[in-house]
């Protein structure tokens, strides 16, 4: 499996470059000394899903911003109960814009840094 910027997990990870909890201080900082870039971002991602974290997309709100996350730890989304499980079916959705923006220049930055 490879970086899938329709899943909220990677494309939340990719955005914030990690995940904070919004609800308490909570980060989930995976390997913060492995070079950043798509396969980074979607361990991260894939990672926190396994540990229980919740990401969900959210509406765009009006103004520039066309994408957002709700991301929240494991103590967190039990308190609020929230379930991960509910993340599922934006996987048929398409990508944010501004994710296959950020995705476009990652893969960029990565093929300047290969070659
Ligand atoms: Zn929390």
């Amino acid at each position: 499996m490879a970086f899938d910027p329709r899943d909220p997990y990677d494309a939340a990870a990719l955005y914030d470059m990690w995940l904070n909890c919004q609800a308490c201080p909570a980060t989930f900082d995976f390997e913060p000394e492995r070079p950043l870039g798509l396969d980074y971002y979607h361990d991260i991602g894939q990672r926190a899903k396994t540990e229980g974290w919740v990401v969900r997309e959210q509406p765009p709100e009006e103004g520039d911003q066309d994408v957002s996350y709700l991301v929240c730890c494991p103590q967190c989304a039990n308190r609020l109960g929230l379930s991960p499980t509910h993340t599922h079916h934006q996987r048929h959705g398409r990508a944010p814009g501004t994710i296959m923006d950020i995705c476009a220049a990652v893969r960029a930055a990565e093929s300047e840094i290969a070659a």
